[in-house]
C-alpha cells in the first residue's frame, strides 16, 4: 500500500505534550476526516506498525529515544463538536474546554467536572478522566473507534470504564464520543466552573509544565499526593524535573527536563512510598515508547 498523504517522519513529540519532554515519532499523522483516519490505520496495519493516539499530551510521558509507531493527532471534523438536543458529539481530538463552552452556550450541563482537565475527548475516554466525584462514565453514551479493520460503534458499557482505565484495545483510536448532558442555565454552569477552577488553583501547580497526576491513588487512607508529601518528596529534583512543591503527585519540567529525569523521580517516589507505607504505587501517566518502571526492589513487584 502506498504511503498515505500528509504523513511526516521523525517528528519531535515534546511540543505535543504538556510536560514538554521526549523524542520523535517515527511517523506522525494528522487526519482530519474519518476516511483519512481509516486509511492511515489500514496502512499501519499493513505495515505491521504500532499505533498510538495523542490528544493534548496532558497525561503522557514520551520516551527520550522516541516512539517507533504511527502517532496520530486528530484535527478537522475529528476535533469538532456538534450538539443535538441534549447529546453532544465530540471528535476524539476536541478539547474538553471547547466541549464545555459549546455545552454551556447551548444551555447544557454535566461537563463542568472536566473544566480543569486539560485533555481531549479521546484522552478522556481512554483514561476515564475524572474530578470532583465524576468521570467519563457519568456522561459517555458511546464512541466510534477505528482500528486497522475500520470504524465501529462501541457502547459505553462495553468499555468497562473504571478508575483511570478503559478497555480500549491497543491500536484503537476514538474518532468520536457522544455525551449525554442535561439542560442547565449557562449562568449556573459558568458559576460552577469558576468555583471548581478556583479550588484547582489553590491546590495544584496549574501554571507549570506537568502531565497531571503521576500515580493513581492507591487503596489506602492516604491519596498518592499525601503519601509522597509524607515521604518528604516535595521539591525533590533530578536533572530538570522536580516533584512539585505545591502537590507531591505532580512532576514539573523546570526548564530542560528529560523523560528519563521524570522516570528517575518516579522510581524514587515508588521506593519511598513502599518503604514508608508498604504500598506499590501504580503510574497513572501513560508511557509512549519503550519506558517502564523497574520493580520496587524490596517488594519484588
Ligand atoms: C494540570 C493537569 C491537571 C490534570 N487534572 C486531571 C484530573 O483532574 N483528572 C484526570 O483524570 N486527569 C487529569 N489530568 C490528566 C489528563 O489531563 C487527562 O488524563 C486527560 O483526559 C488526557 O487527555 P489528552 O487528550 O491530553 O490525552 P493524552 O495525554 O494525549 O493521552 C492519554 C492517553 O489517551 C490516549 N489517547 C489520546 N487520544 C486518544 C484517542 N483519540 N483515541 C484513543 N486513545 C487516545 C493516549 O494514547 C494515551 O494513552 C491533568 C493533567 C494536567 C496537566
Amino acid at each position: 500500500m502506498s504511503l498515505p498523504s500528509g504523513l511526516r517522519r521523525d517528528v519531535p513529540l515534546a511540543r505535543f505534550t504538556t510536560i514538554g519532554t521526549g523524542g520523535p515519532a517515527r511517523w506522525l499523522g494528522q487526519p482530519t476526516t474519518l476516511a483519512e483516519l481509516t486509511e492511515l490505520l489500514g496502512w499501519a496495519g499493513g505495515e505491521g506498525l504500532a499505533v498510538e493516539a495523542i490528544g493534548l499530551g496532558s497525561n503522557v510521558l514520551v520516551s527520550d529515544g522516541g516512539v517507533d509507531a504511527l502517532v496520530l493527532r486528530l484535527g478537522g471534523e475529528l476535533a469538532a463538536v456538534t450538539i443535538l438536543g441534549t447529546t453532544l458529539t465530540a471528535g476524539g481530538g476536541a478539547t474538553n474546554a471547547v466541549c464545555l463552552h459549546r455545552a454551556r452556550d447551548a444551555g447544557l450541563g454535566g461537563l463542568e467536572f472536566a473544566s480543569a482537565i486539560p485533555g481531549t475527548a479521546g484522552g478522556g475516554v481512554r483514561m476515564n478522566a475524572g474530578a470532583y466525584g465524576r468521570d467519563w462514565r457519568d456522561i459517555l453514551l458511546d464512541v466510534t473507534v477505528v482500528d486497522a479493520a475500520g470504524p465501529r460503534t462501541v457502547g459505553a458499557a462495553e468499555l468497562h470504564l473504571g478508575y483511570r482505565r478503559s478497555e480500549l484495545r491497543p491500536g484503537e483510536v476514538v474518532a468520536f464520543a457522544r455525551y449525554r448532558l442535561e439542560a442547565r442555565p449557562p449562568a449556573e454552569v459558568r458559576a460552577r466552573v469558576a468555583e471548581l477552577q478556583a479550588q484547582r488553583k489553590a491546590t495544584q501547580p496549574t501554571n507549570r509544565r506537568t502531565f497531571g497526576s503521576v500515580f493513581k491513588n492507591p487503596e489506602h487512607e492516604l491519596g498518592a499526593g499525601r503519601m509522597l508529601d509524607e515521604c518528604d518528596l516535595k521539591g525533590h529534583a533530578v536533572g530538570g524535573a522536580r516533584i512539585s512543591p505545591v502537590h507531591a503527585n505532580f512532576i514539573e519540567n523546570t526548564g530542560a527536563a528529560t523523560s528519563a529525569d521524570a522516570v528517575a523521580l518516579m522510581v524514587e517516589a515508588r521506593r519511598r512510598a513502599y518503604e514508608r507505607f508498604g504500598v506499590v504505587l501504580e503510574h497513572e501517566v501513560r508511557f509512549l515508547g519503550p519506558l517502564e518502571l523497574p520493580a520496587v526492589p524490596a517488594a519484588g513487584l
